[in-house]
């Protein structure tokens, strides 16, 4: 797994305010390194947030380029961290995702990126999700 900043450095770079909600969230997410959704966050951070709060931190979150979302076959968003080139409204993700059958747990690969497609003249990709779904590192003993 590759390192991110603290929670404060990781809200000073984006200019965000400190606040407990922003800080109990990114440390959720440091923690658990893996993907996670609105309902996994409220399970780990719920009891000392209300649900519009954790909501309204998660969108400000993708805006500023500090979480990405991931793709997810049954439906609820998930998202992960960003790595440290992705800016305001510019997020450069382009890495594979995988999905773990055993654990469900979703995880950012980021040293594997999304196949150079040779498209037809004409088409602009603007979005790519790209995710794998299989047993990972740690069911996989
Ligand atoms: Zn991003
Ligand atoms: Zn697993
Ligand atoms: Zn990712």
């Amino acid at each position: 797994m590759h390192h991110f900043p603290s929670p404060t450095d990781f809200l000073k770079k984006h200019e965000l305010r400190k606040t407990p909600c922003r800080m109990a969230i990114l440390e959720s997410f440091l923690n658990t390194q893996n993907a996670l959704s609105h309902q996994n966050i409220e399970e780990l951070v719920g009891e000392e947030f209300d649900r519009v709060t954790i909501y309204r931190t998660l969108t400000s979150f993708e805006e500023k380029g500090i979480l990405h979302r991931v793709p997810n076959m049954s439906g609820q968003a998930k998202y992960a961290l960003c790595e440290s080139n992705c800016d305001e409204h510019q997020h450069k993700e382009n890495h594979v995702h995988f999905k773990c059958q055993e654990c469900q747990n979703v995880y950012c690969l980021s040293q594997v990126q999304l196949p150079d497609l040779n498209l037809p003249q004409g088409y602009k990709v603007e979005e790519a999700e790209f995710l794998l779904s299989g047993t990972c590192d740690k069911c996989n003993f």
